[in-house]
């Protein structure tokens, strides 16, 4: 039996290394890897850039606490900065530990500015924010909620994309609106420029701080390096994570001056945020993202992988009824339960992850090619083809009772 504490449904398969946009299996077989540790290892596995400046790193040295000057940590938020809306980056280990900085730098903002009061903030159904208490409140699943005690307070939750609700949502004791620009966990639910937009202005009417949750979209996901960008709206406070350390873990707060002014020395901390090992391969993906034409050639290739995924839902409708998402973000909205196609995928050795609303995500790495996306789309079809042949044999044979093994939960993949 296995002593880890079983909060996972795993598959019954572990990885010996990893190539690019391929894992091999420890029974041998390569899998192409859409999956990529959930939206983590955006240049793929074994980057060479990223393996010698983790390799380089780990012979000086790992870890001196924050107590001293990080060098590679000053770089990499100078760059952090160079390229977005903030003027000042807080370095920490996870996408939840981002988060719950990024709640804090808003409630502080307002105590800093002489209103205490202003504690509560707006999220959305649908949303994740991570599995730490004030995460999950803030993400108000009750499935992910029940049995932990008392829900942390100040979270107040409306529709994602409806203006009108935000609006009534926003009283006296309102800090702060906190949105991902399309939701990963929830869907691939993509939020349109009209709404994100219309956060930005009814925070700027009313005082409020906008905090963009860009863990899952960030560094490039879905198109430009962060997804607020594609749509011209500039937030006050950023939480980012997954592909930050393209698997190496690590996450950041990203504020602009005026909504850190609170975040002064002892208000907040972390003993491993922005160690030298996390910075130098911070710094590293920095460099091969940041290279001239990087960005737009992933975002060629996501453009002829949707249209490729359009046609394969056009050749199965039974299978897969639409497809969402942006950039290397994708979503097959599915007819047929999520995992069933998850687990027909993988038949045909290609990894995907789940998300609520029946979506499977199709998240490749960055770096895979036109051949391997070729490749993909063929096993994706394939999968397809076999359900539906699946259906077709069930219909016709006598139905047999399924047991509870039959359908996995998804519950244990989420955050
Ligand atoms: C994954 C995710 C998180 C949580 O990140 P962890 O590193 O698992 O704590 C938070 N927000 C979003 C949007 C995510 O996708």
């Amino acid at each position: 039996m296995s002593h880890l504490l079983p909060t996972y449904a795993r598959a019954d398969l572990a990885f010996d290394r990893g190539e690019g946009a391929w894992l091999v299996s420890t029974d041998g077989e390569r899998y192409l890897d859409c999956h990529c540790g959930v939206a983590v290892n955006a240049l793929g596995h074994a980057h060479p850039a990223l393996v010698a400046a983790l390799q380089a790193q780990a012979a000086k040295v790992w870890h001196v606490s924050n107590l001293f000057r990080v060098p590679d940590a000053e770089r990499l938020a100078a760059r952090l900065c160079e390229a977005t809306f903030a003027d000042l980056v807080f370095f920490c280990n996870s996408g939840a530990e981002a988060m719950e900085g990024a709640i804090k730098v808003a409630r502080k903002y307002h105590a800093a500015s002489g209103h205490p009061e202003r504690v509560r903030i707006i999220t959305f159904e649908g949303a994740f924010h991570g599995r730490t208490l004030a995460t999950l409140a803030a993400g108000g699943q009750k499935k992910y909620l029940e049995g932990f005690g008392p829900v942390a307070g100040g979270f107040d939750q409306v529709a994602y994309g409806d203006l009108d609700a935000v609006k009534a949502a926003i009283g006296p004791e309102t800090a702060a609106i906190l949105v991902e620009a399309v939701q990963g966990e929830g869907g691939v639910r993509v939020g349109t420029p009209q709404f994100l937009r219309g956060l930005r202005e009814l925070c700027d009417a009313n005082g409020l701080l906008l905090v963009f949750d860009e863990v899952q979209t960030g560094m490039g996901r879905t198109g430009p390096l962060f997804a607020h960008q594609r749509v011209g709206v500039a937030p006050d406070v950023m939480g980012i994570a997954k592909a930050l350390g393209g698997g190496f873990p690590v996450g950041a707060v990203l504020t602009t001056a005026e909504a850190g002014k609170g975040m002064t020395p002892g208000t907040h901390g972390s003993t491993f945020g922005g160690n030298p090992l996390a910075m130098a391969v911070g710094n590293a993906v920095l460099d091969v993202m940041l290279a001239p034409g990087f960005l737009e050639a992933a975002q060629r290739k996501a453009l002829l992988l949707k249209q490729r995924l359009a046609e394969v839902k056009d050749r199965h409708p039974s299978v897969i009824r639409e497809v969402r998402g942006e950039g290397l973000l994708l979503g097959l909205a599915c007819v047929v339960p999520n995992d069933r196609m998850i687990t027909a995928l993988r038949d045909e050795k290609l990894l995907a992850v789940g998300a609520g609303d029946n979506v499977v995500r199709i998240v490749p790495p960055l770096i895979i090619d036109e051949g391997e996306i070729a490749e993909a789309v063929d096993r994706i079809d394939r999968a397809a083809s076999r359900l539906e042949k699946a259906a077709a044999d069930e219909h016709q044979a006598v139905p047999t009772k399924r047991t509870p093994d039959d359908t996995p939960s998804l519950e244990g993949i989420k955050g």
